[in-house]
């Protein structure tokens, strides 16, 4: 190798900031030996984090998915029972109906905002459907009026699937409680983390008491070692939720940096808007931009995957858009017609959006994806 060839940085796709209190609280943690679920951690983030959401309720899990399953664990999900869910998703919004033993069924998005497509939703409401969960995906919200007055219209739960939206806003209110419950994730990659971690959040205190229930192994909270149900041990660590505490003390921070990104790459994609749709932002929106992901157009002549590889060898780690529920295996549908979630899957990229990123990386990112596109 030629060694006077300065080897470039990798841009990785996402990950943490962990510059304001983290260190200081997980120090905290170990040196008064409170390591457990016990602690001051997990009380405070809780407390902070359903200020941040403007809610009565923010119970605090081990991951994601566990905050989704007693979701539905709360709100009665029974087997046999359906759940609409956008086939766009991350497969834990699909898992979690399994788990119950209900069965998700599947409705197509809106090609702008990658969310659950409102008209889409009553063909698929039956006898046997409970509710529905909306996805904010990559961080737009989803069209909560809409997804509202159809649960109201045939009785049914809302559920917002939160784990990439933390902060963002539909009609001025906070994504966490414009359902009945939500259920956010903390892992390494996500807007706000603890590593692995989730949370519940709830207006309904009858609901909040239940999920508070299941998520401590079903222990009676009147009498120790004494189980009236059948609960999990979904809690959160202190460890983790010192992390969080830390995280969300500079939340405002952490989001205003991702919307200035998300304003850069959309500077400097303006000139190539013939080959790639930056991500819309509905007027009544404001997308938190968890991952900033772009469509490719008809005018491409490469594939997307390899649009992909040629930016992995440029040292630029992106990601593809997830693959719809009804193309995996568990969930494979023959027959089933989601043309726009296989639009966007098909075109979708992930570019690198985080905190780390400066702006001479941004401008990386989308030189980089310039040339590859007009070579
Ligand atoms: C990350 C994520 C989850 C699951 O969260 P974990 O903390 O990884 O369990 C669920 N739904 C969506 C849409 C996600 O992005």
């Amino acid at each position: 190798m030629n060694s006077s060839i300065k080897p470039r940085r990798n841009i990785a796709v996402g990950g943490p900031v962990l510059d304001g209190n983290e260190a200081l609280y997980v120090q905290e943690c170990l040196r008064t030996n409170s390591i457990s679920s016990v602690g001051r951690f997990v009380a405070d983030f809780e407390r902070k984090f359903a200020e941040f959401c403007s809610v009565r309720h923010a119970i605090s899990t081990c991951n994601g998915t566990c905050a989704l399953h007693l979701a539905l664990i709360a709100l009665g999900l029974k087997p046999g029972d359906e759940v609409i869910v956008p086939t766009l998703t991350y497969v834990a919004t699909a898992n979690v109906v399994r788990y119950c033993g209900g069965r998700p069924v599947l409705v197509d998005v809106d090609r702008t905002t990658f969310n659950i497509d409102p008209a889409a939703i009553e063909a698929k409401v039956g006898p046997r459907t409970r509710g529905i969960i909306a996805v904010h995906l990559y961080g737009h919200p989803a069209e909560m009026d809409q997804v509202r007055r159809i649960a109201q219209r045939h009785q049914l739960f809302v559920v917002e699937d939160a784990s990439e939206a933390h902060g963002a806003e539909y009609r001025g209110a906070r994504v966490g409680g414009l359902g009945g419950c939500a259920a956010f994730s903390f892992y390494g990659n996500k807007i706000v983390t603890t590593g692995e971690g989730g949370m519940v959040t709830t207006n309904d205190d009858v609901l909040a008491d239940k999920v508070r229930l299941y998520r401590g192994q079903g222990v009676s909270p009147h009498k120790r070692y004494w189980f009236d149900v059948v609960g999990y041990n979904y809690r959160m660590m202190n460890l983790a939720a010192a992390i969080g505490l830390a995280q969300i003390e500079r939340v405002d921070h952490h989001l205003a940096r991702r919307r200035q990104i998300a304003a850069h790459c959309d500077a400097q994609l303006a000139s190539l808007s013939e080959f790639v749709l930056s991500p819309g932002e509905a007027l009544w929106a404001r997308h938190a931009y968890w991952m900033y992901t772009v469509l490719l157009s008809d005018k491409v002549k490469k594939t997307r995957d390899e649009i992909l590889t040629a930016l992995e060898d440029q040292g630029i780690e992106t990601r593809p858009v997830f693959y719809p529920m009804h193309q995996l295996p568990p969930y494979r549908e023959p027959g089933g017609a989601y043309p726009n979630a296989d639009y966007c899957a098909s075109r979708g990229i992930c570019l690198p959006t985080h905190g780390r990123l400066t702006d001479a990386d941004i401008e990386r990112v989308c030189t980089t994806l310039r040339h590859i596109l007009q070579a």
